[in-house]
């Protein structure tokens, strides 16, 4: 007999504090054969299944969702997911931080129509980014659930096929897992949490321990997603299993000693204002020095149009620099209108978000990237000893192929500037050293200062004197079936 899976998601991180709205064309959509053809679900190749594609649509981080971007993807997906039936099973490949435009829990709101469309009945599988927030609605649509074990992300697939897996095992074995989780009031950013750094690295070394109990399936740990504030915000554990006791003693263990941890979770990098950065930056003798502008880091949801490194570099006529990059679209196009070899004036910085900090340069083009689509361009420019690489659209230099494809070896440059948070796995182990300035931006990483008007309360570190004892629930699917 041949299995019928459906497979769809949406994948996207979104900050409350800023105000650029994503629309459809910030998303990469995979719609039918695309989808199976993408190298991302290319482990969809399971004998005696038929893969049926939905709609799989995936943005970097930014601001919210903008309502009609967000509902017209849903009506799409369940179209599609509408025509797909009769299915054996759903899996969903999500983030789980979305925000969109005047709702909370949007996850929440797109796994439950998929379930009302589906049934009672139907397995549904999800994956999640260990930075998604859960809510009970989303453990009650759901089955099984697995999350990402590292951050930085390397182990994408390892989880999308964990979750894909464990779908194939209850529709061939017959044996019917479920989901419990531990909510844990702790919300703490990406950069405190990195699986290279303890304790975060032990805790997610331990998961597989308590995958090996009996009757676990799958366990995990959500650090959760601190920039969006909404009540849903929450660290949790997260356990797929057949055997409640044993989920039940497995998430309260998980969530219990990550509170337990909460005041040991600290940045990676040496971490510090922008100036003090600076002065560390100009008194270093290796290279490169890669600096983190962590307030604006687009794959945490930061704008990444801000020029406040830039600004800060030109006051200290700083010799040798290169910024990867500003995403300032006006700017692209005013030097492809002067060309390559040109000097302009131009004003960068604060093209998508009023707030952001801009500067007045005089610029000279040193080359012009045109990969034929407008908001792929990008442009270098030299302004006194910096360097800036300017880009059409919002994206992230977190490949050495990001600065190559310029004539830029980052291993060569004296200060390198990212607009990340840890760094990514090419060039963490490029940086000589790696410094962290903690720079203002939607994502600013001290967060106890950014608004918090609606998460739930008390939660540390906004509130940092109360007691927790962990308790886990059921998905409301586990509790009703015998
Ligand atoms: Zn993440």
């Amino acid at each position: 007999m041949t299995l019928r899976i459906a497979v769809g998601g949406i994948h996207t991180e979104c900050s409350t504090s800023s105000p650029v709205l994503m629309q459809p064309e910030d998303f990469r959509v995979l719609r039918g054969r695309e989808l199976l053809n993408a190298d991302y679900f290319s482990f969809l190749n399971a004998d005696g299944v038929d893969h049926l594609p939905l709609l799989h649509a995936r943005a970097v981080p930014g601001g919210p969702v903008a309502r009609h971007t967000y509902e017209a993807f849903k009506a799409e997906f369940l179209e599609l997911l509408r025509a797909s039936l009769p299915l054996d099973g759903l899996y969903l490949a999500m983030h789980g931080a979305m925000n969109v435009d005047g709702m909370d829990d949007a996850e929440g709101d797109w796994i439950s129509a998929a379930r009302a469309v589906v049934g009672p009945e139907l397995p549904i599988a999800a994956s999640y980014d260990l930075h998604g927030n859960v809510t009970q609605k989303i453990i009650d649509q759901l089955d099984i659930f697995a999350g990402y074990r590292t951050a930085p992300h390397i182990d994408v697939r390892e989880t999308m096929v964990r979750a894909w897996s464990m779908l194939i095992r209850t529709l061939t074995t017959g044996e019917k897992p479920g989901v419990a989780w531990a909510p844990v009031p702790v919300l703490l950013p990406g950069e405190r949490t990195s699986t290279e750094d303890e304790p975060a690295k032990s805790f997610y070394a331990r998961l597989p321990d308590h995958d090996a109990a009996e009757g676990i399936w799958d366990a995990n740990l959500m650090v959760g997603y601190v920039w969006a504030d909404e009540p849903r915000g929450t660290a949790c554990a997260v356990v797929t299993a057949t055997d409640k006791a044993a989920a039940k003693a497995a998430a309260e263990s998980i969530a219990q000693s990550y509170w337990q941890a909460r005041q040991d979770f600290q940045f990676g990098p040496v971490t510090a204002p922008l100036e003090e950065v600076l002065e560390l930056a100009e008194k270093a003798e290796t290279k490169p020095v890669i600096l983190a502008d962590s307030g604006d880091n687009p794959t945490g949801g930061g704008v990444g149009d801000r020029a406040d490194v830039l600004k800060a570099l030109l006051a200290r006529n700083f010799e040798g620099a290169v910024i990867g990059g500003i995403t300032d679209r006006p700017a692209v196009e005013a030097c492809f209108k002067a060309g390559a070899g040109s000097t302009l004036r131009l004003t960068i910085g604060g093209s998508l978000d009023p707030a952001s900090p801009s500067v007045e340069v005089e610029a000279q083009v040193v080359s012009l990237d045109d990969p034929s689509s407008e908001p792929e361009r990008q442009a270098v420019v030299k302004i006194a000893g910096v360097t800036v690489i300017l880009a059409a659209r919002r994206r992230p230099y977190h490949n050495i192929a990001d600065f190559t494809r310029h004539g830029i070896d980052p291993a060569t440059v004296r200060l390198l500037v990212v607009k990340s948070g840890y760094l990514s796995p090419e060039l963490a182990p490029i940086a000589n050293p790696n410094l962290m300035a903690l720079t203002d931006g939607v994502i600013n990483q001290d967060i106890e200062r950014i608004s918090n008007k609606r998460r739930q309360r008390p939660c540390y570190p906004f509130q940092k004197d109360f007691e927790f004892t962990a308790e886990a629930r059921y998905s409301s699917r586990w509790i009703d079936r015998p």
